[in-house]
Order: C-alpha cells, then sequence, then structure tokens
C-alpha cells in the first residue's frame, strides 16, 4: 500500500500525548510549582556536588552500565547488583519494559485510575491496554485477576498510585503475584515508596527476590529531589534485566545522573529530612482540607487528592483559576477520571499553608 506520507506505526496516533504538570501561573512572579510531586527539600547538596567532577570531563562517554549507580543502590538496598537495572528516568524502564514483552495481540493490564505513562507505552508497544475498574480509588487485586486472558503479558500496579495516592498491603500484592499465570510479569512501580509509613507496606524487594515474574521501578525524581536528572531503577530476575539490556540505549544514563544518583542514594540524612517533612505535611495539609469539608483520598504517597463539589459551583476548574492567580499551582487530573479532582503535590511550608489559604478564601467567596 503507497502513503501521501510517511505513516507511523498502528496505533501510534491513537495515543494521547502525556501532559506533564504546569510550571507557570500567567501574570504571577512568585510561583509554587505543585504540579508534579518534586521535593520541596531540593537535591541532596552531596549529590550537587557529585555533578561538578563530571564537568571536567565532558567530553567522553558515561560509563554504559552506571555501575557507580547500580552499586550505591545495590549497597544501600542489600541488593545483588546483577539484578538491578538504571534507566534515564523509570518511564525509560516501563518502556523497555513494554518494548520487550508487548506486541500487537497481547494485552497489559492497568487501572482505572493508574499512572498514565502505562498505558501510552503499552500502545506504543503496539499491544492492548485493559482498564480494570478500581475500588474506593484503590486497585482491585480481584478485578485484576479477572481481568487476565491468554492474551495477557504484563500487569503494571503503581503502589502507591499516581494520583490517587491509596496502596495496596504486602499482603495483597502477593495475593495479586500468587493468582497470575507464571509468564506473566508483575511490574511494581514503587516510585513513592520512601514517603510510605505504613506497617503493612513493602515496596516488592521481598517479592521480587522471591518470583521469577515480578520487577520493581523506582525513581530519583521524587525523595532524592532529582527528577531534572532522569534516574530510575528496576529491580528484577537476571532474566527481565538480560532482556532488558538488549534493547536499551547503550549510554543511557549521562555521566552528571550517574554521580548524583550514587550521591544522593547514601544520603541518608536527606532522605530522611525529606521523608520527615512530607510525614509531617502530608497529615496537616490532609486535615488542614478535610476541615474546609473538602473530600481529599486518604494518601501514603507526597501530594493529595483534592475532590471538589461541581454540584455547588466550585468546580476544580475554578478552584484552580483561583489558586493560580496566587501562584499556586496543582495539578489536573482529569486525564486520570477525576474532572471534579486536583492533585496537589506536598510543598514548601510556605507553599501548603498558602494553599490552605487560598482554598479557604475560595469556598468563602465562590
Ligand atoms: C513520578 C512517577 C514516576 C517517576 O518517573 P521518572 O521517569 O523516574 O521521573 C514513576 N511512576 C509514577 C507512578 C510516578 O508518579
Amino acid at each position: 500500500m503507497t502513503s501521501a506520507k510517511p505513516l507511523p506505526k498502528k496505533g501510534v496516533m491513537d495515543i494521547a500525548a502525556y501532559v506533564p504538570g504546569r510550571k507557570s501561573a500567567p501574570g504571577v512572579d512568585r510561583v509554587h510549582k505543585l504540579s508534579s510531586n518534586e521535593s520541596p527539600l531540593g537535591a541532596s547538596p552531596e549529590a550537587i556536588q557529585a555533578i561538578s567532577g563530571v564537568l571536567d570531563h565532558l567530553e567522553t562517554y558515561p560509563d554504559g552500565n552506571a555501575n557507580a549507580l547500580c552499586e550505591a543502590i545495590a549497597e544501600v538496598h542489600g541488593l545483588n547488583r546483577a539484578n538491578i537495572l538504571c534507566g534515564n528516568g523509570s518511564d525509560e524502564l516501563l518502556t523497555l519494559l513494554c518494548q520487550a514483552y508487548l506486541g500487537p495481540g497481547d494485552e497489559g493490564i492497568v487501572t482505572e485510575h493508574g499512572f498514565l505513562i502505562y498505558k501510552i507505552q503499552i500502545m506504543a508497544a503496539g499491544a492492548t491496554p485493559v482498564t480494570v475498574r478500581e475500588t474506593d480509588c484503590r486497585a482491585d487485586v480481584d478485578a485484576i485477576l479477572a481481568a487476565v486472558t491468554e492474551r495477557t503479558k504484563i500487569v503494571f500496579l503503581a503502589n502507591p498510585n499516581n494520583p490517587t495516592g491509596t496502596y495496596l498491603s504486602m499482603e495483597e500484592v502477593r495475593r495479586l503475584r500468587a493468582g497470575l499465570p507464571a509468564g506473566v510479569l508483575l511490574v511494581l512501580d514503587a516510585a513513592y515508596a520512601e514517603y510510605v509509613r505504613r506497617n503493612d507496606y513493602e515496596s516488592g524487594i521481598e517479592l521480587v527476590s522471591a518470583s521469577d515474574n515480578v520487577v520493581m521501578t523506582r525513581t530519583f525524581s521524587k525523595i532524592h529531589g532529582l527528577a531534572g536528572l532522569r534516574i530510575g531503577w528496576l529491580y528484577g530476575p537476571h532474566h527481565v534485566i538480560d532482556a532488558l539490556h538488549r534493547i536499551r540505549g547503550p549510554f543511557n544514563l549521562n555521566a552528571a545522573a550517574i554521580a548524583a544518583g550514587a550521591a544522593a542514594v547514601r544520603d541518608r540524612g536527606h532522605i530522611d529530612r525529606s521523608v520527615e517533612h512530607n510525614s509531617v505535611w502530608l497529615r496537616r495539609v490532609t486535615e488542614g482540607l478535610q476541615e474546609l469539608g473538602l473530600r481529599v483520598t486518604p494518601s501514603a504517597a507526597n501530594f493529595v487528592l483534592i475532590h471538589f463539589d461541581p454540584d455547588g459551583g466550585r468546580t476544580a476548574a475554578k478552584a484552580d483559576e483561583f489558586l493560580l492567580r496566587r501562584g499556586f499551582v496543582l495539578r489536573h487530573v482529569s486525564a486520570y477520571g477525576f474532572p471534579d479532582a486536583l492533585r496537589m503535590s506536598i510543598g514548601s511550608k510556605e507553599a501548603n499553608e498558602g494553599v490552605l489559604a487560598a482554598l479557604k478564601d475560595f469556598l468563602e467567596t465562590s
């Protein structure tokens, strides 16, 4: 068949491109960006320091295996280095998983309000995303298992999930794994693992170690405050690491990312401060919003999903406009199935208190 211009392969033009969180508020100088779950504490000073050593040698290729970084991660988490693969953000690792395990005719399972990248990458691989309903904004293990067919190759679970902030207990994740056929890969995206303070939560490390069909992905974009450098890592069985190695770019992490990441993961003090700040403010923000009469989905991560009441005329869109005028940039979540909600990242004290005060004014005056 001939066409008048080059055409992308089937499925590509059906993809709705990912829209990142906004950065600015029109006409406002002092902006608080609370739209991408970035760390209000910034990067570890040691990570910033580590980059300076890289600047003298920008003409050389980085280490294609990102050894210094993989070794630092292995050491800190007590893992075998051979089971770790680093990526240009965990987004790249999710892409590689789809490219390696999915093709036309295959199905990848995602949940109703799950992270949107999964669906995009399943489609980019030519496969079919199957969306499973959630219960009360939480992934539902039985619904996921009921959706598995002979075509299912991958199940994606963000735990905790973005944008809901809800999580599944390790017992539930184990039950999910136990119910999957051996040939289905379970991907546990634990981007927010460090923030979770719940006794029944586990990021997935133990399950990966004990299974042949589970991988866990992690990111440096959230707790480590290094979103700008693009660093993620995956922990999985040898056979999965081996497959991903074959299709990844040969220098998928840049030299600055390798150096800064290795320093960041070893800076326990900075991680602890970030976790502590988040624990304190996640609670205060949640309670503050509830005191204003707003419904908040209980979050275990570094953001909250705030629900507005369209019947009262105080819609999410109006709240967003009101907040923007005061310099508070939150995240639209219509694409995640929440037209009447906004997602707010936990920010600095000033930002958190500012949003609470602004929403109080909004609800009183509108
Ligand atoms: C932020 C986030 C990531 C991180 O992606 P990077 O590419 O590492 O920046 C991964 N998964 C989820 C669910 C996220 O919210």
